[in-house]
């Protein structure tokens, strides 16, 4: 049993006012990247109800006085790189400072008005960036309800998933320079497509573009090259966890993923949410997975439950509709292979992983329509189209479309969430190869 963290203890308060469906009471602290609207370096952050707190600015002060922290300088950065460098216990150290000085009896920053001046920022007032540099990026393939629907949809119901699929955490190497943060429009992709009529393939517009509800992992303590993380250590090496929006072209994923998997179908654009939530902040909400049936290999088996209860919201919103419209509402326990298994799986052959590394979920989907993570399995394939409540109708998603991916955990004493993911498709760029 882990020894229950002082910063997740459900009476704590801050003197910062917290609703109660914030996604940041003093409980959560999660770390992103922020730089002022009116102008400055980007910073990095946590957020605490609607405030953003410049964390630069409190080491400035010295008040990261720990034996990890103190004299550090990595918050006045662009990105967390440099802070997950100096590993778990210096990350865990952060978050019981932050919770120490955000705690509505203790006077150090309450009472510092001048301090909370400079560090305090209104969310309204901020741009969230990409809180991370990413070096690698991979996507896994691990919801059983969803591999088993695209393996009905695509390939038939007598054997919808394939041999490897119970043994392998199935996965594939993304692109992680097409990462973004939420907000960030992408342009409808062109590509090969193959119609069903033709022969040939042509050169267009996807007409199928699709999106994946999924979360991510972040590696912030690396591995030497040949040597594999073993599953029980595999903890150590994830600084936490954000939501991941998998945009999907499935007509030119159709065409192209025989034999070596998806390309350029997903790697036109891939969006994060700003904030990273410590698996320190998500403990409480830790959970089992589902029974592993048959049992993996021994690398594979973890000896803890590794599943966290995190709520997962799709809702679109069209540029006719004046409010955005829930999907689906799925659940990340659901999970049939843990990151644990996933980050053993991904290093057993000596595979080095990054500080700055993600590895996603794979679409999260759960057993029945509503809880699907992705259109082509809410409309099945295009052929049941979602009906919009101002009458319009979505197979996929139309230029001018808007994607909000809302992720939270809860229970009865306080909520935490990654704040919303969110992306909005353009229309595609004029290529003079379109002819
Ligand atoms: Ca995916």
């Amino acid at each position: 049993m882990n020894p229950i963290l002082p910063e997740n203890n459900p009476s704590l308060h801050s003197f910062i006012e917290v609703a109660a469906d914030s996604h940041f009471p003093i409980q959560n602290l999660p770390f992103g990247v922020f730089k002022p609207k009116t102008g400055g370096a980007p910073h990095v952050s946590t957020a605490i109800g609607d405030y953003v707190v410049d964390l630069a600015v409190l080491e400035a002060k010295g008040l990261f006085d720990g034996t990890l922290l103190k004299g550090k300088k990595v918050f006045n950065q662009p990105d967390l790189n440099a802070f997950m460098a100096l590993g778990r216990l210096a990350w865990r150290e952060a978050r019981a400072t932050l919770s120490q000085l955000l705690r509505h009896d203790v006077a150090t920053l309450r009472d510092d008005i001048e301090c909370r001046q400079r560090a305090f920022f209104a969310r309204k007032d901020v741009e969230m960036l990409l809180p991370i540099t990413v070096g690698g990026y991979t996507d896994f393939y691990s919801s059983k309800e969803h591999a088993m629907n695209m393996g009905m949809m695509f390939r038939g119901k007598e054997s919808p998933l394939l041999p490897n699929w119970l043994h392998i955490p199935v996965g594939y190497d993304g692109r992680a320079s097409s990462i973004v943060v939420s907000g960030s429009p992408f342009h409808r992709p062109l590509g090969q497509i193959k119609p069903a009529d033709s022969e040939s393939p042509i050169f267009a517009e996807s007409q199928q573009v699709d999106v994946e509800v999924e979360v991510a992992f972040v590696v912030g303590s690396a591995n030497k090259l040949g040597e594999p993380i073993p599953i029980d250590k595999a903890v150590d090496h994830v600084f936490g966890v954000t939501l991941l929006a998998d945009w999907s072209a499935r007509d030119i994923q159709k065409w192209e993923y025989v034999p070596l998997g998806p390309f350029l179908s997903k790697n036109f654009c891939t969006s994060i949410s700003p904030w990273i939530i410590t698996l320190d902040a998500l403990e409480p909400f830790r959970t089992s997975s589902p029974e592993q049936a048959p049992k993996p290999l021994p690398y594979l088996r973890s000896t803890r439950n590794w599943a966290y209860d995190i709520n997962l919201e799709l809702s679109l919103q069209t540029e006719k509709m004046s409010s955005s419209y829930r999907v689906a509402l799925t659940n990340y326990r659901g999970i049939y292979w843990d990151f644990c298994q996933q980050l053993a799986h991904h290093t057993i052959n000596g595979c080095k992983m990054n500080i700055g590394d993600i590895f996603a979920s794979g679409t999260i989907s759960g057993p029945t329509p509503d809880t699907f993570g992705s259109l082509v399995e809410i409309t099945w394939a295009g052929t049941k189209p979602i009906k919009l409540p101002n009458g319009e109708e979505r197979k996929f998603l139309q230029d001018g479309d808007q994607v909000i991916i809302d992720g939270w955990c809860q229970n009865t004493n306080y909520r935490i969430g990654f704040g919303e993911l969110s992306g909005k498709v353009l229309p595609s760029l004029k290529s003079e190869f379109l002819l």
